[in-house]
């Protein structure tokens, strides 16, 4: 029997930042990830302190973003690998009220910093139309999910640090002051899973929605920014002409299947405000657990100690990912409180205390 502290089940960006910090912590834990559907490996992984559809300030933005910088940081140190890149995302505007609105918004104590008031910045992209001009947000970039996730699985592969299979639900066993899964025995176990939450049994009534987006990879020759363009769609580059386009949010068909219709809208997106040709070359999709009050779900469960929840990433994994494992993590090891905000307790009545 090997003895850990933590199963952790799910490898995307959440249990991955949590064996990050484990790691650091000298604690012991094995991980269990089947590497199906991962929403983390088809995201583009813009971190951006703003929304921007209305403007505003996302939660605990800067915090966010200085502990992403630092855990990022890690993960290149351990791997010797580039995966952080920064680099700004500009708005198109779609009418004067946006522009004026970005203004007033601009002087606000929680936004200064992040929102420039300098609009001609991609006047000199000919192929760019932005009629009204572009804002830029600042302090944003990328962290390449696509290349770090398999390279971290490879690294906990070798380590012995992690098993690359299902994880079978029925086979665990909860004991008072444990969990026994195989021959492995663990003080805790994690459930990372992203939307396959929902087949965990324990954890399958807390109100995750899932949120389909598909995402195209393009090529084309136009001269573009190194940055994010965004108007109804974004663009991001990937090097070597290659570009990130994305990305659609579908409440009604959520399945993993990419569609026509979906190429289409982004396509369509694109074409209104780019004037370059584009050629497709790739299609993806998958599901982002989102919740109904848009705050993750952290803690344990109310009658199983030792079964814990770090879910609920939505449509911001890279930026709430290495927060909610801070916090995940003191709650854990040092008993302190959750915020309420991201507190599973929120959601202690759905949950059937009696499995
Ligand atoms: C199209 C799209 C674009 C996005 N773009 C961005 C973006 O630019 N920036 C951003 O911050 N966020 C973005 N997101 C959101 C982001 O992807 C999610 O918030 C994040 O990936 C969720 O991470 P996770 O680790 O919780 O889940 P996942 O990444 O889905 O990982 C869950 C893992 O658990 C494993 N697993 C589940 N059940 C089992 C089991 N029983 N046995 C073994 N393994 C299991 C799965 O195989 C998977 O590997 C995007 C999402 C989508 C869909």
């Amino acid at each position: 029997m090997k003895t850990v502290d933590y199963i952790i089940v799910g490898q995307g960006v959440a249990g991955s930042c949590m064996a990050l910090q484990l790691l650091k912590n000298n604690k012991s834990f094995v991980v269990i990830d089947d590497n199906a559907h991962k929403a983390s490996a088809i995201a583009a992984g813009i971190y951006n302190p703003v929304v921007l559809k209305r403007f505003a300030i996302v939660w605990n933005a800067t915090y966010q973003i200085q502990l992403l910088k630092k855990v990022f940081t890690s993960f290149e140190q351990l791997l010797n690998q580039k995966y952080l890149y920064e680099f700004p995302v500009f708005r198109i505007f779609n009418d004067e009220n946006e522009k004026k609105t970005w203004l007033k918004k601009s002087d606000r104590e929680d936004l200064k910093d992040f929102l420039s008031k300098d609009f001609t910045q991609l006047d000199q992209y000919n192929n760019i139309k932005q009629p009204l001009g572009t804002g830029e947000v600042e302090q944003t970039g990328r962290v390449d999910l696509t290349n770090l996730l398999p390279d971290f699985k490879d690294y906990l592969i070798e380590n012995e640090l992690c098993l690359d299979e299902s994880f079978d639900y029925q086979t665990l066993q909860i004991l008072e002051d444990k969990v026994i899964y195989k021959d492995i025995e663990a003080k805790k176990i994690i459930f990372a899973e992203g939307f396959h939450i929902k087949q965990n049994p324990w954890f399958n009534q807390l109100p995750i929605i899932g949120v389909k987006g598909e995402v195209l990879r393009v090529k084309t020759e136009a001269n573009l920014p190194e940055a994010v363009v965004k108007a109804k769609e974004f663009l991001m580059p990937l090097g070597d002409k290659e570009y990130f386009v994305g990305a659609t949010y579908d409440r009604d068909n959520v399945n993993y299947e990419t569609t026509v219709a979906a190429k289409e809208n982004l396509v369509n997106g694109l074409n209104q405000f780019l004037s370059d040709e584009i050629e497709v070359i790739d299609q993806k999709a998958s599901i982002r657990p989102t919740v109904s009050d848009r705050r993750p779900i952290i803690g344990t469960h109310p009658k199983y100690k030792n079964l814990v929840c770090l879910n609920g990433m939505g449509t911001r994994g890279t930026m709430l990912a290495p927060v909610m494992v801070e916090e995940l993590y003191n709650h854990l090891e040092n008993g302190t409180n959750l915020d309420q905000e991201s507190d599973i307790s929120r959601f202690y009545t759905l949950l059937n205390e009696e499995l």
